[in-house]
This record gives C-alpha cells, structure tokens and sequence, in this order.
C-alpha cells in the first residue's frame, strides 16, 4: 500500500476528531478504527505476513515516516498508539519464533492493536515466576498507552542479563488504573497503570531473549520513529502559525518573517535527520553504531520542536492558548510527549559512539 494519496485526507479526517477525544475520559475508539479499517495496522507487519513492512523492512521505512508524521500533524495521541503498535510488531518480527508470529499476525489480521509497555512502577515492578510450563506474573507497569485499546502488549521484565519480553493480554478493564495519567495532556492515549499481578500465561509468552530488547540498531535506533510524530506536531503548529499570520496581514512584518523562516528552517533541519536516520537504521544489516544516528536526530527534533513551540507563542500571542483551539491542544500535547525516557543518557550515549568510532556524524 503507497500511503501518500490518503495523508492529507486521514489527516484531515484524524483532525476534525481530535477535539472531541481531548479530555481525561475520551476514547480513541473511532480513530484506531479508522485506522483498522484503512489497513494501517496490518501495513506495518512485514510483507512475508501480508503486510507493507512499515518500520519493520526496510522497503517501508520511508512510508512509516511519513505516516507518522501525518499522524502527528493530525493527532499526537494517535500517533503515539499507532508507534506503539508499530514497534511491537518489528520486535515480534525480529525476535518471536514461527508459531509467535503465526499468532501475532492472526490477532492483527484481526484488528487487534498492539503495545509496548517498558515503564515500570517505581514501587511495584513487573516480575515473573517460572512454574514448570506456566509463568506467573506480579508488579504493574506505569504510562502505559491504549489502555481499553491495547488487545497485547510487549511488557518487558528486568533479569540480570536484561530485559526479557513478554507477550501478554493487556485487555482486562479490571486491571486499569486510568487515574495515574494526571497529566492535562496526551489525555486521549488512555495511559495509565495496569496490574498483571496474578497473569498466568503459558511458557509461549515469552518473546526472544534476555537483552534483545536493548538490541541496537533497533532500541536507542527506533527513536526516529516518535520523533516522526514530534515532527508532525512542530509542523502543523508551522503551519498554522503561517496561515494566522497571512490572514491577519501580518507576514510581511519584519519580526514575523524572521520567526517563519526560523520556524521553517528547524522543521526542515529535523525532517533531514530524520529520513536519514529512518533509511540507514532500517536498512538490512544496519550496524549497531547507526542508533546514533537517530540519538543525534532526536536532540536536533526536540529543539526543533520547542524552537517552533515558542516560536507560535511568540508570533501569534495569546490566540495559540485559546482552549480548545488546535494551537492549544498541539503545544500542551507536544510539550508533554517530547519528555520521552532519559534524554540525557542517549545524547551521552550517541556522544560515545562518536568518540569510540573518532567519527563525524557523517561517516556512521
Ligand atoms: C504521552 C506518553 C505516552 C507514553 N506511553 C508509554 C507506553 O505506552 N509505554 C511505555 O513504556 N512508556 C510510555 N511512556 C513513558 C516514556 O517512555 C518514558 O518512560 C517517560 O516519558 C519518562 O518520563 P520522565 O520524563 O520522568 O523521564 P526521565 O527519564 O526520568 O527523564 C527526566 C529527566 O531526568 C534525567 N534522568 C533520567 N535518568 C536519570 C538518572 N538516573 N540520573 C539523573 N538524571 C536522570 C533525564 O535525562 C531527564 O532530563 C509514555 C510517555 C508519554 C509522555
């Protein structure tokens, strides 16, 4: 499937939802069903399963970029569960056996919405007991995403030799926590805590081995693929912020001009790193040393980001917060997703590589 004909009308579509899924208890319901419908979930399965590969070969890196850089024009919160499942797709292609990937592609076939959920309690992390055959699971996860959307989720387990995958229902209302997602953004994801204490799951449910998760290319290196969707965001607020300033008759001032062009050279600055970023770490055979590459691309998107976030403060004044706007929910969304895990490692990490390899940039 070549997704470029429906962008700009699923976007148009996703956008004139939003509004309405924009509060501590919407559902995203018709959005993922939009998507199901489309084909969009099944298109990010490799093409062997019947899908298009979208972030999971690298025919389709490019497609998934630009998907979710549509969606995140359009919705973040949309966005953010369509990552989710993409990722947990790929690591089902990269690391489950034959009859997982059966079953994965069956359930997707079938409509389902996949996760991942890596972020654990502080107090109560996820754990499991192997009885004979059968494991047994205790602790919960936090910022979990899709909860009510989510059909499996990838949950990963902390062991000495790193994390193990786990593939586990995720679909028992029970076992939601929708009020530990206090935030007053990115409220449509339905995140929260999920309990597994009690989960019993046959042996099956194991994904891969300890330690492939942080497997590189494909941990730190699968970054481009929310920042896609950070882009996205900083994009349409590009956007908007030039069509206020045209319709106002205020884009021939001077001061004006200078934030457009600021605007738009960041944006464009981060959409070059990261189709570069997306090509080479989902090229066949891609080296470990290419995350970098996506580590250097996420810094270069979240200044981009915020450099177009205070941008549109600053050239539309206050119309960008009136509630309920699109400016409103975009910089409150974006503001809250751009604070993904430990930013500071990974740019200590990427540093690393360019150290260990005495390489610029442009030779990894
Ligand atoms: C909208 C949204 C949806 C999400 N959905 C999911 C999901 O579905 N599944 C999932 O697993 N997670 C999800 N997450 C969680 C996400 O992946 C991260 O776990 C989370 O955003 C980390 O939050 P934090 O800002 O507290 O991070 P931190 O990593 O604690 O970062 C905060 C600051 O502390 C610094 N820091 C980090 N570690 C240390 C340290 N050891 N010492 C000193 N400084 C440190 C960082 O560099 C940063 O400056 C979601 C997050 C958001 C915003």
């Amino acid at each position: 499937m070549r997704p470029e004909a429906d962008l700009l009308e699923i976007e148009t579509r996703l956008r004139k939802l939003a509004p309405a899924s924009d509060r501590q208890d919407g559902t995203l319901d018709e959005e993922i069903a939009l998507l199901t419908h489309l084909g969009w979930l099944r298109a990010c399965m490799p093409i062997r399963w019947g899908g298009d590969g979208w972030g999971s070969e690298p025919v389709g890196a490019l497609d998934a970029f630009n998907v979710l850089r549509a969606l995140g024009r359009a919705n973040l919160s949309v966005a953010r569960l369509f990552e989710g499942h993409m990722n947990a797709v790929k690591l089902v292609a990269l690391y489950g056996g034959d009859p997982e990937q059966r079953k994965v592609a069956e359930v997707v076939e079938a409509g389902a919405l996949l996760g991942v959920w890596g972020a654990d309690d502080p107090h109560e992390p996820v754990r499991y007991e192997n009885r004979g055959e059968r494991l047994s699971l205790s602790g919960k996860k936090r910022f979990a995403s899709g909860l009510g959307l989510v059909r499996k989720a990838i949950v990963t387990v902390a062991t000495e030799d790193g994390p193990q995958m786990l593939l586990v229902p995720t679909d028992d209302p029970d076992r939601f926590d929708h009020s530990a997602w206090a935030m007053d953004a990115m409220r449509a994801t339905q995140s929260g805590r999920y309990d597994f204490d009690g989960i019993e799951l046959d042996s099956s449910a194991l994904l891969g081995a300890p330690g492939d998760y942080h497997r590189e290319p494909h941990f730190e290196g699968g970054v481009w693929r929310y920042c896609a969707a950070h882009l996205g965001a900083a994009e349409a607020l590009y956007s908007e912020m030039l069509e206020h300033l045209v319709q106002n008759n205020r884009a021939d001032d001077i001061d004006q001009q200078r934030r457009i062009f600021a605007a738009g050279t960041a944006i464009e600055t981060a959409r070059l790193w990261l189709v570069r970023a997306a090509g080479e770490v989902e090229a066949a055979g891609a080296k470990p040393e290419k995350a970098a590459l996506s580590l250097m691309a996420r810094e270069v998107t979240e200044d981009a980001c915020r450099r177009v976030a205070e941008t549109i403060e600053r050239a539309m004044g206050i119309p960008a917060h009136i509630g309920g706007s699109f400016t409103d929910r975009m910089l409150r969304d974006l503001r809250l997703f751009l604070c993904q895990a430990a930013p500071d490692a990974k740019r200590n990490r990427a540093a690393s590589t360019l150290i260990g390899r005495r390489a610029r940039p442009e030779h990894l």
